[in-house]
């Protein structure tokens, strides 16, 4: 019997025969895929022809086709549904796949070939997106070492072998340091605390084989515990047990691991030809420079420093009032600043729901991107991989643009959290191909379902993504949809958010799923300020955590980081009750993968982008506006990687994006 992976999809718009796959199926499929791309690159690298743009990265763009086709669905399933076999399935094709990305940018011949078109470039008559894809295409080779020989590469690879051991050792530490600690909490220390906190606080009892309820390290129980509980002394334990992790000494201390990357990094960034490993990363991003990611961050320091200040006054007033002498604490930041929300923006969650039913939020993020983009949606019946799995046909004018499928509901076999991924991504090389597209959520299944503000704003962001891939228009797949720099990905759908904030589009769609009443103005007005809360806290937070990334991996690596992230926090004058968001021996996003290491700040750079580009909309008197709504299509939406994303925004936008936006959105510019 074939393989229906590999088999020809003949299904309308080429949707792969989801009934027909067993999970068995996908291992011999990924085995003749990966050989016949090996098969189709050793070809390419070893033709006697003389290289050419077509016989090389024409060529290579269209080399993975069966593997692209199997990878799709496969892990599209894996992280959505998974099964045991699939999830063994992942743990073995991790170290193939990764191998096979190695000999290819490892492949001298390939490399030589790549080489021989970029020294020629300027004479090959290429178009603007086949010089782009050429230097991507070659930026990647040297980039992972294809120029070093000898010794140089070799200490390359130990390099980058120890740092991925090291990697895997920071975050396994902290995990460690995460499981091992908890606090037996009595009856009476419950006082104050909500419901789902306090149920909880006796489900992590149970979990830990304790007879009564107790707090753990786990951001969802103790962020609340810090917001909720009035016991001061039990915040305090609980806050600086939390801020210890990684720090306890011992075997799972994260200090001596993070010097020892740091080193390694800048090491690595040197083999390659780098100033510094900020250098390195930053290369390929929208900042470039170490100094382009300071000054932004310096620009929203400031201001957010004055409002922490006065919100600061605000909460020990506060604190006075509960009849304690000292300071505002870091421990008592959060409680303080909840009673405050509760006081001036409460909402109440129970009755804003039955306005956000999934089917009317569906109704605003498809009506939205209609009047932006003219799009219409059509729903296509299944059978999806799953039963909860809706599809659309998306079309403009009546031609078709893409299939798009809402995987919406919370199950076990899927993984936590929201993303947007392509099943199949749009390109035109070998004959035209429409993206299929997939945003899976993780909503609670309700009849009907309800969302919460924050699930509909997933909804919206995540819709962003898709946009960017289902209004991709570009010739090579290796540069579609979101293939774009890792701090301008999060504008399609930051942006995307703004819309289910216009007043006007929750008038319409924000209805009672069962009066058809139109949402209260007062809750509206409510949601729509809460967003401004504390935002200096959060902006002070995140800020000094970003800075001290990027001063670790832009000069000498530090000997001591643990006294390099002091030096910095003192240079500020970082309020003393805000800490960092992640302090060094717990900084995973830094060190425990090569992820976010001197690229912490990119949060921020894509809030500054999606604020500024809102502002373009709204300078011109309209959320809706058609012409900027088309520029923001043609530049970015359509555009994917085929320029340097400052490139695409400054056509957009006539200009780089400013701070502006951001301050006002954050609330920040009110404290001058
Ligand atoms: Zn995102």
């Amino acid at each position: 019997m074939t393989n229906p992976l590999l088999a020809p999809w003949t299904a309308e718009f080429g949707l792969p025969p989801f009934a027909a796959i067993r999970d068995a199926d996908f291992g011999p499929a990924f085995e003749v895929a990966l050989s016949e791309a090996r098969a189709a690159i050793a070809g390419i690298a070893d033709q006697a022809a003389a290289p050419t743009y077509a016989n090389t990265i024409a060529a290579l763009e269209l080399a993975e086709g069966a593997l692209d086709r199997v990878s799709g669905v496969f892990y599209n399933l894996a992280g959505a549904d998974s099964t045991e076999a699939r999830e063994a399935l992942m743990r073995e094709l991790a170290p193939k796949m990764s191998a096979f990305a190695s000999e290819i940018t490892n492949n001298k011949r390939l490399f030589a070939r790549i080489e021989a078109l970029w020294a020629a470039r300027d004479g090959l008559g290429l178009e603007p997106e086949e010089m782009r894809v050429l230097t991507l295409y070659r930026r990647m080779f040297v980039r992972s070492g294809a120029e070093l020989e000898g010794a140089a590469a070799a200490r390359l690879t130990e390099v980058k072998a120890r740092l991925a051991v090291l990697g895997t050792q920071f975050g396994q530490n902290l995990l460690a340091d995460e499981r091992a600690w908890f606090m037996q909490l009595a009856e009476e220390d419950l006082e104050g605390l909500p419901d789902f906190v306090v149920d909880a606080a006796r489900a992590a009892g149970r979990e830990r084989g304790q007879n009564g309820p107790v707090l753990t390290l786990s951001r969802s129980l103790i962020v609340p515990f810090l917001q909720f509980s009035p016991r001061r002394d039990l915040r305090r334990v609980a806050y600086e047990a939390w801020v210890a992790r990684g720090a306890n000494g011992g075997e799972t201390d994260n200090r001596a691991v993070a010097a020892e990357i740091l080193a390694l990094r800048e090491e690595r960034a040197k083999l390659l030809g780098y100033p510094s490993f900020a250098a390195f990363k930053l290369e390929p991003e929208m900042a470039k420079t170490p100094e382009a990611v300071r000054d932004l961050l310096m620009r929203v320091w400031a201001p957010a420093k004055r409002k922490a200040a006065a919100d600061a006054g605000a909460l020990e007033g506060m604190l006075r009032a509960d009849g304690i002498a000292g300071p505002l604490e870091p421990w008592d930041w959060r409680y303080y600043s909840e009673k405050r929300r509760m006081a001036e923006h409460d909402l109440d969650e129970a009755a804003l729901k039955p306005y956000l039913g999934l089917e009317a939020m569906l109704g605003a993020m498809f009506g939205c991107a209609s009047r932006l983009f003219g799009l219409e949606f059509r729903e296509i019946a299944g059978p999806f991989y799953h039963p909860d799995v809706r599809g659309w046909e998306v079309t403009r004018a009546g031609r078709h643009v893409a299939v798009f499928l809402g995987d919406y509901f919370a199950r076990a076999s899927k993984r936590s959290g929201a993303w947007c991924s392509a099943m199949r991504s749009q390109r035109k090389l070998g004959g035209e191909q429409r993206p299929i597209v997939v945003n899976v959520c993780n909503f609670a299944k309700g009849e009907p379902a309800l969302l919460s503000w924050d699930d509909a704003r997933t909804l919206f962001h995540e819709f962003g993504h898709a946009l960017h891939q289902m209004l991709s228009d570009v010739t090579h797949g290796f540069i579609s949809g979101t293939s774009v720099a890792r701090d301008f990905v999060e504008l399609p759908s930051q942006l995307y958010e703004h819309w289910l904030e216009v007043p006007a589009v929750l008038e319409k769609y924000a209805r009672h799923w069962q009066t058809g009443a139109p949402m209260p103005v007062d809750m509206r007005t409510r949601l729509l300020t809460a967003g401004t809360y504390d935002q200096g806290f959060a902006t002070v937070e995140f800020v000094a955590s970003a800075l001290v990334d990027l001063a670790f991996h832009e000069g000498a690596a530090p000997a001591d980081p643990m006294a390099m992230q002091d030096e910095v926090l003192e240079g500020l004058g970082m309020p003393r009750a805000i800490r960092m968001r992640h302090a060094t021996p717990h900084f995973a996003h830094v060190f425990s993968g090569d992820g976010y290491s001197a690229g912490y700040y990119s949060y921020m750079w894509s809030e500054v982008m999606d604020a500024d580009a809102f502002a373009a909309f709204e300078e011109a008197g309209d959320p809706f506006h058609p012409e900027v709504a088309a520029r923001l299509e043609r530049h970015i939406l359509s555009a994917g990687g085929s320029e340097e994303a400052e490139v695409l925004y400054t056509r957009f936008r006539g200009r780089m994006p400013g701070v502006e936006a951001l301050l006002k959105g954050r609330g920040l510019l009110e404290v001058a």
